[in-house]
C-alpha cells in the first residue's frame, strides 16, 4: 500500500490518502470525513459508478452534488464516495488502510487515534464506527474518559453493539440466515477454537459446565459434528437464534431492539457523586456464602473463607485510608480478625449481623437477610445524607465455571429481571429488625434502570481497576446483568442484588475457583490483597478519586 499526504489548499487540513490495491484510494480530509476515491471504469455513467461502489443508485444525487455535478464522468479523474455509502466490504478496507493499527478486541473495536493533523472529534470518531455522532457519549463513558478530546495514539475501544454492522460482524464473523422455520447464525471456526468455548460460552452466554456441554451436545447434533474434539477449521457452525445471546443477533431482531432499548435507557444514569477519599460514601461488603455454607469447594478450597477474609481486607483499607463507612453483612466469630496466612483454615462460624444475627444454617435465609440488612443500612444512609447515590453494595464471591476459565466477573441487576414485589414471612425472618422495619419491596422502572446503570457503571471502574493491577478478567463478557443457567431456563439475578435497594451494587467474582492456577492464587495473601486494593480502587475512581497508588495531592503531602 501507498501512504499519500498532500495538502489540498493552503486554507484546508491536508488529506490523508491511502491507495488501495485495486486503484481506489482511502481518503481522510481535514475535517475528517471519510472516503473512496474512484475513477470510473472505461464507459461507466454515474449510475454504474453507484452502484459498483455503494450497492445502491439511490446514492447517484449523493454522490453526484459531493463532487460538483459533473454532467459526465471523465476518465482518469478520481470522484469521491462518502464512507457512510459505501458497500459494507469496501468500508472494511478504508478504515484498515486508514487505520492500521486498530484491531478487534473481544468487546468491539480498539481504534488508535491518529495524531494531529488527522486525530478526529470523539463525536467524528462515533460517525466513523457507529455511523452516529450521538453515540460519542457512550464510547466516553465506556472507556471511562474524562473529557472529550482525543489525542494522537489513544486508544478507544468503540463498544461492540454499538458498532456498524460491518465492524460488528468483523468481531466474530456471524452470518445469518433468516428463515421462517428457525433463524439461525453461522460462525467459521478459527485456528485453535474449539466449539466449546468459541461459539457456545461466547455466542450463548452459558458458562456453567453442565450448559456448556449440553449446548455443545445439542449444536453438535445440529450440525452434525461427530467428534467436538476435532472440528476443522473453517467449518461453519448453525447457531439457533434462541440460543443467541441478544448483542450477537442481527440489527432488527425483536429481541436484540429491546435489549438495545434497555441499554439505551440505562444510559441515561451515571453517578455525579464526587467524594473526597470516600467521604460521605457507605459500602456495604457482603461475603459470599460462610457458616454451614462454604460455598464452592474444588479441591478442598473454600469459597466462603476466603471471600471472606477479601472483604476484611477491602474493610481494613477503605477504614484505614479513606472516610468510607464500611458496614459488612456477616462476621465470623465475635471480632473482625485478617488471619495472616496464605491458607485458610476453615470455618463455619459466619453470622449474618442483623439484629439479632443470624447464625448462617439456612443458606437461602441467610442471602435473604443480606439484602434485608443491606436494605436498612441503606435506609440509614439515605437519611443521614438524603442522596441515595452515596451507598455502594459489593458481594464477593469465587466462581465455579469450567476449568479453562479464569478471572474476575461481575454481575449487575438487570432491570427486566428484578421486578415485582417480594419479602419473606415467619421463621427467623420475623423476629429480626431489619425485616420488620421493611418486610416487602419492589422497585419502580425508573429506580431499576437507575440501578442498572449505575451498577454498570461501578462494575466498568471495578474492571478497570483489576485490569490496571494486572488481574485476571473474564475473557467472555466479565460484565454480565443475568445469570443463565440450563438451556432455555428463564435467566434470573442472584437474590443479594435482586431485592436489595442500593442503586449501585453487584455480585463480585474475584476468580475462578475451578481453575487450578486461580486456585492457587486465591490461597495467597498477595493475590486476596491486590484483589481488595483493586476493589478499593475501583470505589475510589466510580466516586471520582484517584488510586491508593497515586500520591496525595501536595496538600495532604505537606501536612
Ligand atoms: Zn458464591
Amino acid at each position: 500500500m501507498l501512504l499519500l499526504a498532500t495538502l489540498a489548499g493552503v486554507a484546508q487540513a491536508a488529506t490523508l490518502r491511502v491507495r488501495l490495491d485495486d486503484g481506489l484510494v482511502a481518503s481522510l480530509d481535514g475535517q475528517q470525513y471519510l472516503y473512496v476515491e474512484a475513477t470510473p471504469l472505461r464507459g461507466e455513467g454515474l449510475y454504474g459508478f453507484a452502484r459498483r461502489l455503494t450497492g445502491d443508485t439511490n446514492t447517484v444525487h449523493l454522490i453526484s452534488r459531493l463532487n460538483g455535478k459533473p454532467r459526465r464522468l471523465l476518465a482518469g479523474v478520481r470522484y469521491k464516495v462518502p464512507f457512510s455509502v459505501l458497500k459494507e466490504d469496501l468500508q472494511l478496507r478504508i478504515a484498515d488502510a486508514l487505520f492500521p493499527n486498530d484491531r478487534t478486541v473481544s468487546n468491539g473495536r480498539e481504534h488508535t487515534v491518529l495524531p494531529p493533523p488527522h486525530t478526529p472529534s470523539l463525536w467524528r470518531l462515533s460517525e466513523w464506527f457507529t455511523g452516529d455522532g450521538k453515540n460519542f457519549a457512550r464510547i466516553r463513558e465506556a472507556n471511562n474518559m474524562t473529557d472529550d478530546g482525543l489525542q494522537g495514539g489513544q486508544t478507544v475501544v468503540v463498544p461492540a453493539d454499538l458498532l456498524l454492522p460491518v465492524f460488528r460482524h468483523e468481531l466474530p464473523a456471524l452470518d445469518y440466515v433468516i428463515r421462517d422455520e428457525g433463524s439461525h447464525a453461522v460462525y467459521y471456526l478459527q485456528k485453535g477454537e474449539a466449539l466449546y468455548s468459541a461459539v457456545v460460552v461466547r455466542f450463548t452466554g452459558a458458562i456453567f459446565a453442565e450448559d456448556v456441554h449440553k449446548i455443545a451436545a445439542e449444536l453438535a447434533d445440529l450440525n452434525g459434528i461427530k467428534d467436538v474434539t476435532d472440528i476443522p477449521v473453517g467449518r461453519a457452525i448453525q447457531v439457533p437464534f434462541d440460543l443467541l445471546l441478544p448483542d450477537y443477533l442481527p440489527a432488527g431482531d425483536p429481541r436484540r431492539v429491546t435489549y438495545e432499548q434497555e441499554k439505551t435507557e440505562r444510559q441515561k444514569y451515571s453517578n455525579t457523586v464526587r467524594a473526597s477519599r470516600l467521604e460521605g460514601i457507605t459500602v456495604v461488603l457482603d461475603a459470599g456464602h460462610g457458616g454451614s455454607d462454604p460455598g464452592v469447594s474444588p479441591g478442598g478450597v473454600w469459597e466462603s473463607v476466603y471471600v471472606y477474609d477479601i472483604m476484611l481486607r477491602v474493610k481494613k483499607l477503605l477504614e484505614e485510608k479513606t472516610s468510607a463507612q464500611v458496614v459488612p453483612t456477616t462476621r465470623d466469630g465475635d471480632r473482625f480478625e485478617i488471619i495472616d496466612r496464605d491458607q485458610l483454615p476453615k470455618s463455619r462460624g459466619h453470622a449474618v449481623l442483623t439484629n439479632p444475627s443470624y447464625p448462617i444454617v439456612d443458606a437461602r435465609v441467610g442471602a435473604n437477610l443480606r439484602w434485608y440488612l443491606a436494605n436498612s443500612h441503606h435506609r440509614k444512609a439515605v437519611s443521614r445524607s438524603s442522596d441515595p447515590a452515596k451507598t455502594v453494595f459489593l458481594s464477593l464471591h469465587a466462581d465455579s465455571l469450567p476449568t479453562s476459565h479464569r478471572g474476575m466477573m461481575a454481575y449487575i441487576p438487570a432491570a427486566s429481571l428484578t421486578q415485582g414485589e417480594y419479602g419473606k414471612s415467619g421463621g427467623e425472618y420475623s423476629q429480626r429488625k431489619e425485616v420488620k422495619e421493611r418486610p416487602r419491596v419492589s422497585f419502580t422502572y425508573k429506580e431499576r434502570t437507575r440501578s442498572e446503570g449505575l451498577s454498570l457503571q461501578l462494575a466498568n471502574h471495578l474492571l478497570n481497576s483489576f485490569k490496571h493491577k494486572g488481574l485476571g478478567i473474564h475473557h467472555h463478557k466479565p460484565i454480565r446483568d443475568r445469570v443463565i443457567r440450563c438451556r432455555r431456563c428463564r435467566p434470573w439475578v442472584p437474590a443479594v442484588v435482586r431485592y436489595n435497594a442500593v442503586p449501585a451494587k453487584l455480585l463480585l467474582e474475584v476468580c475462578n475457583l475451578n481453575n487450578s492456577e486461580d486456585r492457587q492464587l486465591l490461597q495467597t495473601r498477595a493475590f486476596r490483597q491486590k484483589v481488595a486494593e483493586a476493589i478499593v480502587d475501583g470505589l475510589l475512581s466510580y466516586y471520582g478519586q484517584n488510586s491508593l497508588d497515586d500520591p496525595p495531592p501536595a496538600s495532604i503531602a505537606a501536612r
